[in-house]
């Protein structure tokens, strides 16, 4: 597998030679002797022989593409380095190329489109999958029916035997052959219908736990973007359909990348959660909330119209800022959190890309005049 090295202009990147010890401390033994040692390595040190070229390619695209190293970076580089497509991968070193680096948005957008190709992949792989189990299953049937009616031929043939004395015995016997064989036939069938019925279920199981993996964010539980995107358009149709008012907000948090510098991204992580739970424990259940991507957050509030949408964001906004927030492993203190919020309520005629966007400058308003707010958008 090739990496792209350096900026992306062609040199090679200077090897970082701390890269091992920062990750793993010192470096115990010289690769080549590790290799020959190797039934006398433990479990830690077989497993950095084993996977530590994979973590360093990792690493090498995160530091490349400008990437800090948060859960969905990770995700991007070792799809990048070990797990997509050829063409997925090219649309990555597309991007570096053109770039020079990846913004975190672009990141974002980069692991939602790797995603869901690899789940359609998936659901396609899972629908050809059942396509044949369901022609095993009818081949199965049509079998069970052929020795069912070759059954009633021979049973036909022996019963014109019974009326001859002579040929009764035989004719019994036969009988009963043809009856322990149709007998072993019919079970044989049964178990192996049963069979295909367990797999069906499995496969049926498999599909639901994907489809729940492609729309929902691992971090916070919550929708991600993706099913912000189908949801959105589902409830502007029906909105329209019921001429009820329809509003969106999008909330990001404030100075979020200053808590990651200053407590780290486990840290950064457990804030995202939190703003995630405060959100949705506010806006309560009717409201869709999605996490839009990074430290930002996506909501759809059916029948309701902007000045109302802007209030529940408020009380959110405000029930965040009560509390003053301490990093779990160090206790030191984070201080307050805050985000800021942009509302857009749906205008008559207006399609979904202009009403994210005026939500979306609504909320660069927000940022620009000073944060910690909510603001509507014209
Ligand atoms: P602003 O108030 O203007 O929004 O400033 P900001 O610092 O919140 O925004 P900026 O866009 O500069 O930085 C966002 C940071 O969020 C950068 C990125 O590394 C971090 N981030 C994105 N996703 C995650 C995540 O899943 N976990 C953690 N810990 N950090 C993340
Ligand atoms: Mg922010
Ligand atoms: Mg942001």
């Amino acid at each position: 597998m090739t990496m792209l090295h350096g900026n992306f202009e062609g040199q090679a990147a200077p090897h970082n030679p701390g890269l091992f010890e920062w990750l793993f401390g010192q470096r115990k033994h010289a690769p080549d002797k590790q290799a020959n040692d190797r039934d006398n390595l433990s479990v830690v040190e077989r497993f950095r022989v084993r996977h530590l070229p994979l973590i360093e390619q990792v690493c090498e695209f995160l530091a490349n593409a400008g990437l800090d190293p948060i859960p969905d970076h990770y995700e991007l580089g070792w799809l990048y380095v070990a797990g997509t497509s050829g063409m997925q991968r090219l649309k990555i070193e597309t991007h570096l190329l053109e770039y020079g680096r990846i913004d975190p948005v672009d990141a974002v957008k980069l692991l939602d489109d790797i995603r869901a190709t690899m789940s359609e992949r998936a659901l396609s792989d899972m629908i050809e999958e059942a396509k044949h189990k369901i022609g095993e299953a009818r081949a199965t049937t049509e079998q069970s029916s052929r020795d069912a009616a070759s059954f009633g031929i021979n049973l036909g043939i022996s019963l014109s035997d019974l009326g001859d004395p002579e040929k009764s015995k035989t004719a019994i016997v036969k009988l009963q052959k043809i009856t322990a064989q149709m007998m072993e036939r019919t079970a044989r069938a049964e178990a192996e219908l049963k069979n295909r019925a367990k797999t069906m279920g499995q496969l049926r199981s498999r599909l639901v736990q994907s489809q729940k993996l492609a729309l929902s964010d691992p971090l916070t539980d919550l929708p991600n973007r993706r099913a912000f995107d189908i949801n959105i358009k589902e409830t502007i149709e029906l909105a329209r359909s019921k001429r009820q008012p329809l509003s969106i907000g999008f909330c990001d948090i404030d100075h979020f990348k200053s808590i990651n510098d200053a407590h780290g991204h486990a840290t950064g992580d457990r804030v995202i959660r939190y703003v995630a739970d405060t959100l949705k424990k506010v806006v309560g259940q009717s409201i869709h909330v999605a996490r839009h991507g990074g430290e930002e957050f996506a909501l759809i509030f059916p029948d309701k119209t902007a000045e109302k949408t802007a209030d529940i964001l408020d009380n959110a906004r405000l029930a965040l800022n009560d509390r003053t927030l301490y990093a779990r492993n160090t206790s030191a203190e984070i201080g307050h959190i805050s985000f800021s919020g942009g509302v857009a309520e749906l205008r008559c005629g207006e399609n979904v890309s202009a009403l994210l966007m005026r939500a979306d400058n609504a909320l660069y308003r927000a940022k620009e005049t000073g944060r910690n707010k909510i603001l509507i958008a014209p």
